[in-house]
């Protein structure tokens, strides 16, 4: 017999915690942490707005699953070992247009803060730059176009690391992204995967040892976070995999101590997946990079081939169901592993699977660096990956006697193409691998696609013409301008419909009304609350006080000496002397803004941050320049910053050494968002150009075919001798002004400059940068309502650069998919 008291007790109990039908977020804050609802902080409320968001695409989400599954349809599968996401609440609020609905959720939380609960979600950081970003963006443009797909990657505990900047110094932290639980992701430990590796190690005397020939496996496990496409018909799945070590130890063969051993062993096998290297267009060769490398690559195609047979499809149906793009050559292990599992599992003959694994596969191809063309000892395959070096050597001895065949007698051209370099170690050339073992190889913008067929890898086109074309990169309008931008899309869509969103070439509609007066001021007006919006923000964030009448000038990009921001910096370094020097020089209130990260082991980078911090400082102490200009250095730059300063930039800098942007993505940014860009003519800056119409762009440098021929002649010194700005910004590097007491500290960068023959020609192009930087100055000055003309006609021209293009073209012309709505 129940205590009829204590029944009534907890009735009354139960009557505090009740909850309408659809109260998700109530019930995820209260019950997900068992706190009453005034003591949750702002962190367990942005885990319970996104765990009822998730509720909320959950049907929808397995409906996409099931239908692609049903229907057998064919599928696209994108390997990449970065995803550079940022955060995921607004874009998913956005995507499925449900701010309304969670206002309403929110409204019984007397204490909820919509912008604190934003910024209580840490960015996915698990990307270097433009890469990683890409691959994200393409996740948004495949499920709003309801083309079915899945995005692979690593679930890495630690981002890119997390930048500080301490007197100056770039300091690196990690990025510990996953301290709290992530409420988007769904681990799946029933569909883990196996990965055998031929080598195991051991931990002894503190460190590690290779035991080759000792088999060991590896346990994948995949996590799922949810892509919903902008109208919210395809949600799709990112699948990131956490390495794990399977419980294969007989724990009772060990006695008391080595049961120690075999858990740290464990430990070990489960660090495979915890940081990214964070290393942009550079490649280190690091075993545990090959690792991670192999791991995706094994894991990601066990999982894709397991789906393809479950779906009940005979091997020789393939490719006609599955696409699969390598995003560089990081994933190009897979031509060998597909083969593999072709061969030795499939027992398929070689032929068989050669013509499947090379009509499955496809190759993007980022840079033309040598510095980022991937090589991979043949010993390192050797230990770990023995039968895949066996595939390598059989692809490669085929391969190289089709074309003696074809070439007889030419025994360079064998050496220039083969999948292995001799000379000065033997290694394995993972770019050749890509090219050879997939049916299409593609740049990333226009000039990029034909500098790679023309000279980076000409033998290669030459004897696989057919395979090589252009995909000129985009970026996601929902993210970088919905999202980013709400009085400039709130504008747009009053002018032009609420379409433009998924059909991004109807910001064509804005072309006439460039010349409607009373546009222009509403134009004006949007722009100018994007930046009343960040000069808010970085004075709350970072205690600057910004004029949000200045011009904003921002190059935000990763720190590397072919992005050229040490270009920037001269320029302002001429500045700076022009008005500590010349009384008469009134130029235009401007504020510089940098921001990038540097890879760690860069040493050069990390010493331009600096010099852009000390340039900062001397501009705030001196007297003559304080107030006229400021220089700022926003640490940690990430898609969040990204998306909050390119709203409020006026001027883009977009001012890579010819030749060497691939393509860029940061500029398509900023032109959608109204920017006006200052450029050379690289990536697709160029294709930008040629949209809008010269005449509202800035171009100005060398083309990359001058600096390709004037390379040899080239001499930095005749520059800093003949052009005084140029010797006057060099020669304050080691003045007191900018290394006080420290006339040594940018000698590295002057050395560069000067005595190493400025390879990215930064003297080369100073005269003219500074020359098309003082034309902008006037447009803003003279002439407001040019200006605003131009950056009119830049969002109008900027349609071209919606992902969704991109993704249409890679659907039709490599992936051969269509999309597949989903009921
Ligand atoms: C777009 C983007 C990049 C790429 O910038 P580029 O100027 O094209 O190199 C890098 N990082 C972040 C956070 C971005 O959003």
């Amino acid at each position: 017999m129940p205590d009829p008291k204590a029944k009534d007790e907890l009735e009354q109990y139960e009557g505090t915690f009740r909850f309408r039908d659809g109260d998700y977020y109530d019930r995820h804050l209260v019950f997900d942490h068992v706190v009453p609802m005034d003591e949750a902080n702002q962190r367990q409320r942005f885990e319970a707005v996104a765990r009822s968001l998730r509720d909320l695409l959950t049907q929808r989400w397995l409906l996409t699953k099931e239908t692609h599954h049903r229907l057998n349809a064919k599928q696209v599968y994108y390997l990449s070992m970065e995803y550079l996401i940022g955060r995921t609440l607004l874009n998913t609020v956005t995507n499925l247009g449900v701010r309304d609905y969670v206002r309403d959720d929110l409204r019984s939380d007397a204490r909820q803060n919509w912008a604190e609960i934003l910024d209580a979600e840490p960015d996915a950081g698990l990307g270097n730059g433009g890469l990683g970003r890409l691959a994200a963006c393409f996740l948004d443009s495949m499920a709003t176009l309801e083309i079915p797909a899945i995005g692979y990657g690593l679930r890495y505990e630690y981002g890119v690391f997390r930048q500080e900047i301490h007197v100056g110094n770039q300091v690196e932290q990690p990025d510990n992204w996953l301290l709290h639980p992530d409420p988007w992701e769904v681990s799946r430990t029933t569909e883990s995967v196996e990965v055998s590796l031929n080598c195991s190690f051991e931990f002894h005397g503190g460190a590690l040892h290779r035991i080759p020939g000792q088999p060991i496996h590896l346990l994948g496990i995949p996590y799922d976070r949810p892509v919903a496409g902008y109208g919210g018909r395809t949600i799709n799945t990112l699948r990131l995999w956490g390495a794990a070590s399977p419980d294969f130890f007989d724990f009772g063969e060990f006695s008391g101590g080595e049961f120690v051993d075999a858990v740290l062993y464990k430990v070990m096998a489960e660090s495979l997946t915890r940081v990214l290297y964070p290393d942009d267009s550079t490649t280190r060769g690091r075993t545990l990079r090959f690792l991670q490398e192999y791991f995706l690559v094994a894991c990601s195609l066990a999982d894709i081939l397991r789906r393809f047979r479950d779906r009940g499809n005979a091997w020789s149906a393939l490719p006609e169901k599955v696409a699969i793009q390598l995003n560089d050559t990081h994933p190009a292990m897979a031509v060998a592993e597909l083969m593999r599992i072709l061969l030795d599992e499939a027992r398929l003959g070689w032929d068989e699977a050669w013509d499947l694994t090379v009509r499955t596969l496809a190759y993007t191809n980022h840079t033309l660096l040598p510095e980022a063309l991937e090589k991979w000892p043949v010993e390192m395959f050797q230990t770990f990956l023995p039968r895949l070096l066996e595939i390598i050597y059989e692809i490669n001895y085929r391969f190289l006697g089709d074309v003696h065949a074809r070439y007889p007698g030419d025994n360079w051209l064998l050496s220039r193409v083969s999948l292995i370099e001799e000379l000065p170690s033997r290694q394995v050339r993972m770019a050749n691998l890509a090219i050879v073992g997939t049916h299409s190889t593609n740049g990333v913008s226009e000039i990029h696609s034909r500098l790679l067929r023309e000279s980076t890898v000409v033998d290669l086109a030459d004897l696989f013409p057919s395979r090589f074309n252009n995909k000129t990169n985009g970026v996601t309008p929902r993210r970088w301008l919905l999202l980013a931008n709400p009085d400039l899309a709130a504008l747009l869509t009053e002018a032009l419909g609420d379409a433009w969103p998924m059909d991004l070439d109807r910001l064509e509609g804005l072309a006439p009304l460039a010349d409607d007066a009373a546009f222009r001021e509403r134009f004006r007006a949007a722009r100018l609350a994007a930046k009343r919006r960040f000069v808010d923000w970085i004075g709350r964030e970072h205690g600057i006080e910004l004029d949000s009448d200045a011009l904003i000038d921002s190059q935000v990009k990763r720190i590397h000496e072919y992005k050229r921001q040490l270009l920037n910096i001269l320029r302002v370094l001429a500045i700076y002397h022009r008005l500590r020097t010349d009384s008469s020089f009134d130029p235009e209130p401007r504020t510089y803004v940098f921001a990038g990260k540097a890879a760690p082991a860069y040493h050069l980078a990390k010493t331009i941050i600096r010099l852009i911090n000390d340039v900062a400082a001397a501009v705030e102490r001196d007297p003559l320049t304080r107030g006229r200009i400021r220089v700022v250095f926003l640490p940690n730059y990430g898609v969040t910053l990204a998306e909050r300063l390119i709203p409020a930039t006026d001027i883009s800098e977009q001012i890579s050494t010819a030749g060497y942007e691939a393509s860029g993505t940061s500029n398509m940014k900023f032109m959608m968002n109204g920017a006006l860009t200052i450029g050379t003519r690289d990536g697709a800056t160029i294709e930008m150009g040629r949209r809008v119409g010269e005449e509202n762009m800035f171009f100005f440098g060398l083309t990359a075919e001058q600096v390709a021929s004037s390379r040899a002649s080239y001499s930095p010194l005749w520059h800093y001798d003949r052009e005084p700005e140029t010797r006057a910004a060099i020669d304050l590097l080691s003045s007191d002004l900018i290394s006080p007491g420290d006339p040594a500290r940018y000698e590295s960068i002057r050395h560069v400059l000067l005595e190493h023959g400025d390879y990215y020609m930064h003297l080369a192009d100073l005269g003219s940068y500074l020359e098309t930087q003082e034309r902008l100055g006037k447009l803003w000055t003279d002439d407001p309502e040019g200006w605003t003309r131009k950056s009119i006609n830049n969002v109008a021209a900027s349609g071209y650069f919606s992902s969704d293009r991109t993704i249409k073209a890679y659907a039709s012309e490599i992936w051969g998919v269509e999309p597949c709505p989903i009921r």
